[in-house]
């Protein structure tokens, strides 16, 4: 009866962390759609999504970064994407948070 108790809940954990798993693999899937359809305020292209994938990556990059310089931070992990347009080179941002791009100039 024990083991049975113990199996079910070893279940449960290991479902629960698939859940979260996919639960996080669909926020980000999300989030590269949505700044891939998004339009370039400049140029008006969409940004594509390379261009979508290429800002998350830098974001990921520069959060880790600054926690490998420094453990201890405070720093603010904002969700904001820099955006450089692969049409005519804009820059602007994507706040992953809320799902929409601005022009660098409004920030
Ligand atoms: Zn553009």
């Amino acid at each position: 009866m024990f083991a049975l108790l113990v199996l079910g809940v070893g279940v449960l954990i290991v479902a629960g962390f698939k859940w979260l798993d996919w639960s996080v693999q669909r926020e980000w899937g999300q989030q590269l759609a949505t700044l891939a359809a998004a339009v370039c305020a400049k140029c008006g292209m969409a940004f594509g999504r390379d261009c979508a994938v290429a800002a998350q990556a830098a974001y990921v990059a520069r959060c880790r970064a600054i926690m490998q310089a420094d453990p201890t931070t405070k720093f603010n992990f904002n969700g904001v994407w820099a955006v450089e347009c692969p049409n005519c080179g804009a820059r602007s941002h994507f706040n992953s948070n809320q799902r929409r791009s601005y022009p660098s100039a409004a920030s």
